[in-house]
């Protein structure tokens, strides 16, 4: 027997993979190695989430942030970006217009934006939830009241990605901020009944696959809801401009193998995932991820997020990408949800 159906019969006996079996998986380059892989972790999302794929529209309604994190776009340091604000009133617009197109998920999502008080943030909650969707807010770190406010207001769901697990590059990566605190926001989302989603970049430069392997650890020692893993894309105003992009193929296993570890998560095939190969969001698709998440933010604002270059879909309208994810997804036999698509919320962290 090969050493990688070993590895995919020990899974298939306990549900689970040891680090060093993450981390063989991770370094698989065979093409016949790799097709296993993505295979079982397709078999995987079909048997825990079915063939649903859950379509969440997402606005990014400001580009100022008020951290300097090395490798985004946005980060404060940016002196050559134009930055933005929609308000209040902008912001609900666009949310009506994507719930009128049949998207069951609002998906708020600034870089860390203070100007935007827990108030003005509660008041979007309540009403979009009162157009009959779900919510998820991706607004950074905050405190626990805000959570809880934003939470009594009726959101759903948080996306505050880890980055990753490694204390020294996450130091390096991000100035200023601390990784315990991260992962205590982390915690607060969960006491508060959130489904809570985090992730990684994939290729960060100085990330080792151990590394990357104790990020999967830790997603599901979390036991989180939902994941985004992406490509890390350097940006040309940042101090990574010159850094190597990770790649596709390896931001397909991390997924894959994330999907093995994390059954019943919704996994997005992101836009990062397509901005470093046009087939990458299918590819995504057929190796574990079940959700697509597309840009619902005016076209005169959404060149203006520009957390990396290139990003895929800056100048198609709404309509024209919820045509193109639903034509997709027909391809792949598989079918747009029609509900809510919660993830499970899992009962606490394991120890
Ligand atoms: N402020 C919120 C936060 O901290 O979670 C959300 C906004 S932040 C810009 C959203 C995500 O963009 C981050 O979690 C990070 O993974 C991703 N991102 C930033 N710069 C990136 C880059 N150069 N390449 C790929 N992803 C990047």
């Amino acid at each position: 027997m090969s050493a990688v159906d070993r590895v995919i019969n020990e899974y298939q006996e306990t549900g689970s993979l040891s680090k060093a079996d993450v981390e063989f998986l991770l370094a698989l380059e065979d093409e016949k190695d790799l097709q296993k892989l993505f295979a079982l972790a397709n078999k995987v999302r079909e048997r825990f989430v079915g063939s649903e794929v859950h379509l969440r529209g997402i606005i990014e309604f400001s580009n100022y942030c008020s951290r300097a994190c090395l490798y985004c776009g946005i980060s404060r340091y940016n002196r050559h970006l134009s930055r933005y604000r929609m308000d209040v009133e902008e912001i609900l617009q666009a949310a009506k217009e994507a719930v009128g197109m049949g998207f069951k998920t609002i998906v708020l999502q600034s870089g860390e934006d203070p100007f935007y008080s827990t108030s003005t943030i509660t008041r979007l909650v309540s009403e979009i939830k009162a157009m009959d969707v779900a919510v998820t807010l991706s607004v950074g770190e905050r405190r626990r009241e805000d959570y809880a406010a934003w939470k009594e207001a009726g959101a759903d769901r948080y996306l505050l990605k880890f980055e990753t697990s490694d204390p020294d590059l996450y130091r390096r990566l991000r100035p200023g901020c601390s990784m315990a605190q991260r992962l205590q926001c982390l915690t607060y989302l969960k006491d508060l009944d959130y489904e809570v989603g985090s992730g990684i970049m994939v290729g960060l430069p100085g990330q080792t696959l151990s590394s990357m392997a104790d990020d999967i650890l830790l997603m599901r020692k979390l036991q989180l809801s939902m994941v985004g893993i992406g490509p890390f894309i350097p940006h040309p105003a940042t101090p990574l401009a010159s850094a190597q992009a990770g790649t596709a193929s390896l931001t397909l296993k991390v997924l894959a193998v994330t999907r093995l570890m994390l059954p019943w998560a919704n996994l997005p095939s992101t836009t990062a995932l397509g901005s470093v190969d046009r087939e990458g969001r299918r590819e995504g698709l057929l190796a574990g991820a079940n959700v697509l998440m597309l840009n619902v933010t005016p076209l005169k604002y959404r060149r203006l997020y520009e957390i990396y270059p290139a990003k895929a879909e800056v100048e198609d309208d709404p309509t024209a990408l919820k045509a193109a994810a639903v034509e997709l997804v027909t391809r792949l036999g598989r079918r747009v949800s029609s509900g809510y698509g919660e993830g499970r919320k899992a009962v606490g962290m394991e120890s």
